[in-house]
């Protein structure tokens, strides 16, 4: 038994864009089912399907098309956790690295800490790149259009995998460009394990939204715990998407159990997401932007 099932951002997703998501998510998805079918462990497999959300130009806001801040630099965040043993890394406000999430999880394998944030998080990039290559002409026109209105800071499209693998272990790894315009040096939830992104021996999370709030809720962990807890799926993450309104916040999650299970909701307008599982049941994979907030599991 194998699930992987993975997100592209919550938000408001436009008709035009949806084609791109769902090719996008589909590909990403099936990289990273064909490697639980060859008996990869969960994390590889998460991390592939992140990846490759991340290089996706079309879509998403990760990696390459990540959302530049209020100075047009492409700031990134990412995490990487391995429910099985405990380990996780990450990385906050990183611009020199090309796969935010590989990096986390490098931090995971090679340092000694957690988390590395800026110019110590750039520091630990083996290839640097150019920051201007993470841009691509979609992200551009957002930044124009963003500064001539002055707006709000907004999120988009980050992306995310929880997977379960044969042996039932566990990962959640999470890629994000963060917010259009934030400040620099904002951080969001993607990297902070915890809240944006959380792994254990029974539940995978991983969020996607305005991260202040999913900050503030500590949304994975409380997920994790009153799954722990014995609470039903369907209640859990409805709750967890209560408390992030409480701060003021819209977007979503998802999670695996070491069951398969999958569960997934978004009280934003839209969340794209896909999955795919030899688990069993009536619907082994989707690749859907979802135009009905609401809770779901399988
Ligand atoms: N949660 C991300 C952040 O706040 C953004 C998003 O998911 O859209 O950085």
């Amino acid at each position: 038994m194998a699930t992987i099932l993975i997100h592209g951002g919550a938000g408001t997703i436009p008709e035009s864009d949806r084609a791109a998501y769902q090719a996008g998510l589909r590909g990403a998805r099936d990289a990273g089912f064909a490697l639980l079918a060859d008996g990869a462990d969960a994390l590889s497999a998460a991390l592939v399907a992140v990846s490759l959300m991340e290089d996706n130009a079309e879509a998403f806001n990760a990696g390459t098309g990540g959302s530049p801040n209020r100075d047009g630099v492409v700031e990134c965040d990412a995490a990487a956790v391995s429910g099985w043993d405990g380990s996780a890394g990450a990385v906050g406000a990183v611009t020199r690295a090309k796969n935010p999430v590989l990096l986390a999880d490098r931090v995971r394998r090679e340092s000694p800490h957690v988390m590395l944030v800026g110019a110590g998080a750039d520091m630990f990039v083996a290839d640097p790149i150019d920051n201007t290559l993470l841009l691509t002409p979609r992200t551009q026109a957002a930044y124009e259009a963003w500064r001539q209105e002055k707006g709000e800071p907004t999120n988009s499209a980050t992306v995310g995998a929880v997977v379960c693998d044969r042996e039932g272990r566990l990962a959640a790894a999470t890629s994000t460009g963060g917010m259009l315009g934030k400040w620099p040096g904002r951080v969001g939830d993607a990297p902070l394990v915890g809240a944006g992104t959380y792994a254990d021996r029974f539940v995978a999370v991983s969020c996607t939204g305005k991260g202040e709030a999913f900050i503030r809720a500590v949304t994975a962990k409380g997920l994790a715990e009153r799954y722990r807890a014995g609470d039903d799926l369907q209640e859990l993450i409805a709750k967890a998407l209560a408390e992030v309104l409480h701060f003021n916040g819209s977007g979503g999650l998802i999670c695996v159990t070491s069951e398969g299970r999958i569960g997934f909701g978004f009280n934003s307008r839209n969340m794209a997401y896909a999955w795919k599982t030899d688990s069993g049941g009536e619907r082994p994979e989707a690749a859907e932007v979802g135009l009905e907030p609401g809770v779901y599991t399988l």
